[in-house]
C-alpha cells in the first residue's frame, strides 16, 4: 500500500505572517493526521516560519520548490540541498514545468538536482508532463518517457523508491482545466510502466505518483481514487487552508 501524499505548492506567494496563519488553521484540522502525508512547499523566505508554526507537529512535512545541484560555492542567489537540510526540510520539488519553461531547466539539469537531493537525503518530488501541443500530436507517452529517463538517470533502486513523481500536464497547471481522472490514470499507469522498465517491479510499485494541475476540492476525490494516483500536488487551491484541507480529506476518504 502506498501512503498518499498531498503537497501545497505556494509558488511565489505567502509572507511569513500569512504562512504562520495558514499553518495555525491547518493544524486545527490536520494536527494529528498520520494516514496521509501532508507537505507544505513555501517560498524559501517562509520555510523557517512554517517550521516554527508547525512546532511539534512532525507529521506535516516541509519542502522547498527548487534548489541548486552544487553543495556550496559562488552561485549567487541559489540555495543548496545542504542549506535546505540545515532548515530541516524533507522534500524538494524539482523540474516543475514553470522551472522548465521559464528558467530553461532541461532533464539533464533536473537530473543533477535529483542526484544532489538524494546525496543530501532530501526527497525529490520530480515533475513531468506534456504540453497541449504534445498531447494533441499523440506524444504523451514519448514525452513522459524522455523526461523520466532523463531526470531519474543513475538513481539506485532505493533512491528511485524514495523519489516522488508528480504528473503535471502543462496545459492543466493554473488554467482551471484539469485532466479527467481517466486521462490522468492513463498517464500514471504509463509512468509506472516506465519505472518498471527502469527498475524492478517491486521498486516501481512503491513509487508514489501525484497528480497536479488544477486540483480543487471538487475534483480531488475522483482523481485520487484512481489506482495509480497516489496524491496531489496542489498550486492555486493550496493558498486557501480550507480548500487545501478539503483536498487532503478527499485523499483520506477515497
Ligand atoms: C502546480 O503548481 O504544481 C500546480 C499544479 O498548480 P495549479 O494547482 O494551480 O494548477
Amino acid at each position: 500500500m502506498r501512503k498518499k501524499i498531498v503537497a501545497a505548492n505556494w509558488k511565489m506567494n505567502m509572507t511569513q505572517a500569512e504562512s504562520a496563519r495558514f499553518v495555525e488553521s491547518l493544524l486545527l484540522d490536520l494536527g494529528d493526521i498520520i494516514d496521509i502525508e501532508v507537505v507544505i512547499l513555501p517560498p524559501f523566505t517562509a520555510i523557517a516560519k512554517v517550521m516554527e508554526a508547525l512546532g511539534k507537529a512532525q507529521n506535516i512535512k516541509v519542502g522547498a520548490q527548487n534548489m541548486h545541484w552544487e553543495r556550496s560555492g559562488a552561485f549567487t542567489g541559489e540555495i543548496s540541498a545542504a542549506l535546505l537540510r540545515d532548515l530541516f526540510v524533507h522534500y524538494v520539488v524539482l523540474g516543475h514545468s514553470e522551472r522548465r519553461t521559464l528558467f530553461g531547466e532541461t532533464d539533464e539539469i533536473v537530473n543533477r538536482k535529483v542526484r544532489a537531493a538524494h546525496e543530501a537525503t532530501l526527497r525529490p518530488i520530480v515533475c513531468v508532463g506534456e504540453t497541449l501541443e504534445q498531447r494533441d500530436k499523440g506524444n504523451v507517452d514519448k514525452i513522459l518517457s524522455i523526461q523520466l529517463r532523463g531526470s531519474l538517470k543513475g538513481l539506485s533502486e532505493k533512491e528511485l523508491q524514495e523519489t516522488v513523481i508528480a504528473y503535471e500536464p502543462v496545459w492543466a497547471i493554473g488554467t482551471g482545466r484539469n485532466a479527467t481522472p481517466e486521462q490522468a490514470q492513463e498517464a500514471h499507469m504509463f509512468i509506472r510502466h516506465t519505472l518498471r522498465e527502469m527498475a524492478d517491479d517491486a521498486a516501481a510499485e512503491r513509487v508514489r505518483i501525484q497528480y497536479g494541475g488544477s486540483v480543487k476540492p471538487e475534483n480531488a476525490r475522483e482523481l485520487m481514487s484512481q489506482p495509480d494516483i497516489d496524491g496531489a500536488l496542489v498550486g492555486g487551491a493550496s493558498l486557501d487552508p480550507r480548500s487545501f484541507v478539503q483536498i487532503v480529506k478527499a485523499a483520506r476518504d477515497e
